[in-house]
């Protein structure tokens, strides 16, 4: 895999015709942020754009400009001259979006995860930058595509999101740079905060009643984790987007190194998502041996077997790499 140019993406991009943009399931802000930057931009260029992902706008993304355009792709594929997979480490996370764009005869991928292989004809990863919110910026400045104050909103939302507010250690000065930038271009940092921090419905808070009377700790208290049954999320009436972020309660506490949160889902599996605080404790690692993947500090995999059994091998697992036994070891 050669990795691709920003110019000869750029060039693509103003080259063709037909676009579909997709993001993984189950998005997140920089996923739903990156995917209407993109379409915002591509169409100021006079481009025909579709907007797909297989979970469609969540209710908690709906202020984001342009919003409404993107959709939930139908079951029969359409052609595309150009198909672009943003923020997803692999192609068969983009869920039911991928198999309605098979027929797309150029594939950009543009992500952010290390663990990407790199599939698609034009291929631009960048494992340093904290968001892909932020390489769609450096495209967008370097090639000269179009940016108003929506376009701004969504990557705004991309960056903040995958920052953790600007926090992780992810961030860099470029990042504020671009922040600046962003906000000089009309982003009103306040309104949006709110919208994305302080807008919860009450459910979510409920959830983490509920979690918090889940959580464990092993090695001493390095590990934390909780978890979610189909019985209480179904209790609660939570949807897939409640539990984005709560995992940082676990995170935030001292001394813990690795966060999970374990998730029962529907098909047999079970969502895990990882989080390190130490460079040196590659949570992605761990979640590749699961045939899942992401970031250094923070991942995630879909693992077959019951809530009780995939949290035993993932603490297992985990174990490998932190020491889990009772005692400090002596001196
Ligand atoms: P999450 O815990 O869902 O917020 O995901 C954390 C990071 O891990 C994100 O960057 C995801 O893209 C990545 N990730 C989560 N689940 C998977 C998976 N099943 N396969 C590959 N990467 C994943
Ligand atoms: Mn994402
Ligand atoms: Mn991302």
């Amino acid at each position: 895999m050669t990795q691709a140019t920003l110019a000869q993406i750029g060039s693509a991009l103003r080259q063709h015709h037909r676009f579909a943009v997709l993001s993984h399931v189950r998005p997140d802000g920089d996923a739903l942020g990156s995917q209407l930057a993109l379409t915002l931009s591509l169409q100021l260029l006079g481009k025909e754009v579709t907007v797909w992902n297989e979970d469609g706008l969540l209710e908690k993304y709906d202020f984001l400009p342009g919003g409404a355009r993107l959709t939930q792709p139908p079951p029969e594929p359409q052609d595309f001259d150009v198909a672009v997979a943003l923020d997803t480490a692999t192609q068969n996370r983009l869920g039911l979006a991928g198999e309605a764009v098979r027929h797309a005869k150029t594939w950009i991928n543009i992500d952010h995860h290390h663990s990407n292989p790199g599939y698609g004809d034009l291929v631009y990863i960048d494992p340093n930058s904290p968001a892909t919110g932020q390489i769609l910026f450096e495209l967008i400045q370097d090639q000269q595509l179009p940016i108003d104050p929506a376009i701004a909103e969504n990557l705004f939302v991309a960056i903040s999101t995958d920052t953790g507010s600007f926090q992780y250690p992810n961030t860099t000065a470029r990042t504020f740079e671009i922040g600046a930038d962003l906000v000089r271009g009309g982003v009103d940092v306040g309104r949006v905060s709110r919208l994305l921090y302080e807008n919860y419905p009450r459910r979510r808070t409920e959830l983490l009643r509920e979690l918090l009377g889940t959580m464990r700790f092993e090695a001493r208290g390095q590990i934390a984790s909780f978890s979610l049954s189909r019985e209480v999320a179904g209790k609660l009436g939570i949807r897939p987007e409640d539990n984005e972020g709560l995992i940082d309660h676990l995170r935030a506490i001292r001394g813990v190194i690795v966060a999970v949160f374990f998730e029962e889902l529907a098909d047999g599996k079970v969502r895990v998502s990882m989080r390190s605080k130490n460079e040196a404790i590659d949570v992605s690692a761990i979640c590749q041996k699961f045939g899942g993947g992401g970031h250094k500090l923070a991942a995630g995999a879909r693992v077959r077997g019951t809530l009780t059994e995939v949290e035993e091998r993932l603490l297992q697992a985990i174990c490998e790499v932190i020491d889990c036994s009772d005692q400090r070891p002596p001196g």
